[in-house]
């Protein structure tokens, strides 16, 4: 990192030893204990909590609010707010209805198809946050088939009862979001005669928490701890949203459509589909030829998708969100007396620089973090009260970080 001295000194906030009480030190550098109760109290504070009383029907939140809540902390995607809002809503009044009659109310799993840093990940957890249900994160490219190296699908569970200190009936009422769906799918639209044991074997494995089933799952996760004895999870209750980026998937899309128009009054029906956003028509179908099983596609009947995000959604995510990056940044600067403000050029700055690394929103935090860095080093040991950044400060830090910018994405 840049400008790190060497020594005794705590590696965030820069005070010496002899200034702070004590330092922890770590492998390559040390942490103070101030610095060690700010990071606790920032931890506990953004923690959501947990209820593992399951809802009553009267205490779900309507999918308007629901939406409304989501447009705090999520710019744009109104079509996948609205799906989601409306899939999660119908999900727990479906758990929490008195007495099962005949009518027999299926689950409603969710697919969300987007590029990289389109607000998928933060979509599934901002609703966790509103609703306090429990909710973990799990990455699909880590699952194998069972018997080979990797994960086994059952760990996806392991998570969910770890958030809910092992309480099995809160975690069978939780939401599981699993990142990079599209990386388990078949290599290709024909099934394969050879083995292919981190995609449709996944599949096949996933279907059966998908769909509901009971299933043994090691509480501990992996197959690190073996003697572990196992616990039994019914998923029928236990919500699954998949997000993708499904890169490619929109020459697959427009490939369908360009079918389904010929033959009809084309020249009509082409000029309706907005080619230019493709993306939005994804379906089912789409999904199937880029390599998803049929029966993990009839499992998630809830299919969106997230648009790419341009310049303006860019510039809104830096500020508007209730805890947007600016936001963060002044509070952090604010815990140390320092009032904190960004040259306005400065964010357009970042935007540019976000939209050349291609990288959607999730380019934006380190880009600023890169910025910041060196005031972040060296005012807390200063006298200053009032920071501005200027588009100067701001070109001249990232030219100095050139190239490792990226790498920390
Ligand atoms: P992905 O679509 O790859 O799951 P994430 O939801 O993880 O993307 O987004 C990465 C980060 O980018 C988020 O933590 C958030 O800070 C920011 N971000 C992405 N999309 C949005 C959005 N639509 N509104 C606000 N912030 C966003």
């Amino acid at each position: 990192m840049a400008g790190v001295r060497k020594g005794k000194y705590c590696s965030f906030c820069g005070r010496s030893d002899k200034e702070v009480g004590f330092l922890l030190a770590g492998l390559e550098g040390a942490i103070c204990n101030e610095c060690v109760e700010r990071a606790a109290e920032i931890v506990q504070e953004t923690k959501p909590s947990v209820k593992k009383e399951p809802m009553q029907l009267g205490q779900i939140p309507k999918p308007r609010k629901i939406k409304k809540f989501l447009d705090d902390y999520v710019i744009g995607q109104d079509a996948a707010k609205i799906y989601l809002s409306v899939a999660v809503y119908n999900h727990y009044k479906r758990i929490s209805q008195p007495d099962a009659d005949d009518i027999d109310i299926e689950k409603s799993n969710i697919i969300l198809v987007g590029a990289t840093g389109t607000g998928k990940t933060l979509l599934a957890k901002t609703i966790a946050r509103l609703l306090k249900v429990p909710f973990t994160i799990v990455d699909a490219t880590v699952l194998t088939e069972a018997g080979y190296v990797g994960e086994d699908v059952e760990s996806i569970l392991s998570r969910l009862l770890q958030v809910v200190d092992y309480d099995v009936e809160a975690a069978q009422r939780g939401i599981v979001f699993i990142d990079e769906i599209d990386k388990i799918a078949r290599k290709s639209d024909n099934p394969s005669i050879t083995r292919d044991v981190s995609g449709e074997g996944v599949q096949q494995g996933l279907l059966k928490l998908l769909e509901g089933s009971v299933v043994n799952v090691p509480p501990q996760g992996g197959r690190k701890h073996p003697e572990q004895k196992c616990v039994q999870i019914d998923t029928k209750n236990i919500l699954f949203i998949c997000g993708g980026a499904f890169d490619g998937i929109e020459r697959k899309i427009a490939a369908r459509l360009n079918t389904q128009v010929v033959g009809f009054d084309s020249v009509e029906q082409r000029s309706k589909v907005d080619f230019n956003n493709i993306m939005r028509y994804v379906s089912p179908q789409d999904l199937k030829s880029y390599g998803l099983i049929p029966e993990i596609i009839g499992r998630l009947p809830v299919v969106t998708s997230l648009q790419p995000l341009g310049r303006d959604a860019l510039r809104s995510i830096l500020t508007e969100p209730k805890n947007s990056i600016v936001r963060q940044y002044t509070k952090l600067f604010a815990l140390d007396g320092i009032e904190l403000s960004f040259e306005p050029e400065v964010l357009d700055f970042v935007v540019d620089k976000a939209i050349e690394f291609k990288l959607g929103a999730r380019g934006l935090r380190s880009i600023v973090e890169t910025i910041m860095v060196d005031a972040m080093y060296n005012l807390p040991s200063t006298n200053r009260k009032k920071y501005t950044v200027t588009l100067e400060y701001a070109k001249s830090q990232t030219e100095k970080a050139d190239g490792t910018i990226l790498d920390a994405i």
